[in-house]
């Protein structure tokens, strides 16, 4: 089924393109993004926030409409990436497992790690006495993308199908998981963390904020992992706007640690980025002084880039 909506995303060239099919894609890859993020991830993984009952259930809907199983075996999973992050025992890994299966492999053959046990803090939250309709879910997790796909078809014929589930079902799938993959690849690290988890606008913008993923491996409580106003996440607006509607309530902030901890982080940084310039800085000026032309005309203005390239090469290649 997995290969089959993949391949189903094709579809987009046989059908026409229209700028209002566009904005269909955004809105059913954006809105169920918010989904995973803000219900699978941050409440049911992290329990970031809490939230009234019925909005529980719509975003748990919304997020299993993704097409990423359900809620429980989700965040269940995640729970134990953090666990492990990185080492034996994280279910998707790069580092552990390979770009493929942590990527796409855990998802499909995930025997190897497939058994959550009974006291993972997830399962032992949400039992069948606490939220029947959340074990539901979980349960009957092929219910809402069906749901969604036969929304979109009764609607709009196969155009609809394609650019309101098909299309953005793959951009999401892979948008996830590329948290897995990227963020634990490529990116930058503003926290000292025992992981390979890193900080990428591209998946913060794609994943509706869970590119910041370097902050939240060092602070996986708050309901925030755009630290900061300029790091954007959309997941954190809803919230904050759930908040101000009275349908969530105890946002876990970043604690004044964190972000004590952040600017030390930065200032060792740059004390760092300084030495090294000083030191490529001094090691020009040598070369330059052992150049046989500085001895014979003295300092030339137009020597010293070249210079200062080849130490920056050095120290680059250092
Ligand atoms: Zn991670
Ligand atoms: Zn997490």
């Amino acid at each position: 089924m997995f290969w089959t909506v993949q391949v189903s995303a094709l579809l987009a060239f046989a059908v026409p393109f229209t700028w209002g099919m566009l904005a269909l894609w955004a809105v059913s890859h954006f809105l169920r993004a918010i989904g995973l993020t803000l219900c699978f991830h941050r409440y049911f993984a992290h329990r970031a926030f809490q939230m009234n009952r019925g909005a529980r259930f719509f975003w748990t809907f919304v997020a299993t409409a993704a097409m990423q199983k359900g809620p429980l075996w989700w965040a269940g999973h995640h729970v134990n990436h953090h666990k492990y992050a990185d080492r034996d025992g994280d279910p998707h890994s790069p580092a552990v497992s390979g770009v493929y299966y942590a990527h796409i492999g855990w998802f499909l053959n995930d025997a190897r790690y497939d058994k959550i046990e009974a006291s993972n803090p997830v399962i032992r939250d949400f039992s069948k006495t606490t939220a029947p309709e959340i074990v539901w879910l979980d349960r009957c997790y092929f219910a809402p993308p069906v749901m969604l796909a036969a929304a979109m078809y009764y609607i709009g014929g196969l155009q609809w199908l394609v650019w309101g589930f098909c299309v953005p079902t793959v951009t999401l799938a892979h948008a996830t998981f590329a948290i897995n993959t990227v963020n634990h690849m490529f990116g930058s690290r503003r926290f000292v963390t025992p992981d390979e988890s890193r900080n990428n606008l591209f998946t913060a913008i794609m994943a509706a904020g869970e590119g910041w993923h370097n902050n939240h491996h060092r602070y996986q409580r708050a309901a925030r992992n755009g630290f900061y106003w300029w790091e954007v996440d959309l997941t954190w607006y809803t919230i904050r706007a759930m908040q101000a509607l009275g349908l969530a309530w105890d946002l876990q902030p970043v604690p004044a640690r964190i972000y004590a901890e952040a600017r030390l982080q930065s200032r060792a940084e740059s004390r760092r980025a300084i030495i090294g310039r000083a030191s490529s800085r001094s090691e020009a000026a040598r070369a330059n002084d052992q150049s046989p032309r500085a001895g014979r005309r003295g300092y030339e203005p137009g020597a010293e880039p070249r210079v200062r390239e080849a130490a920056d090469r050095r120290s680059a290649s250092a």
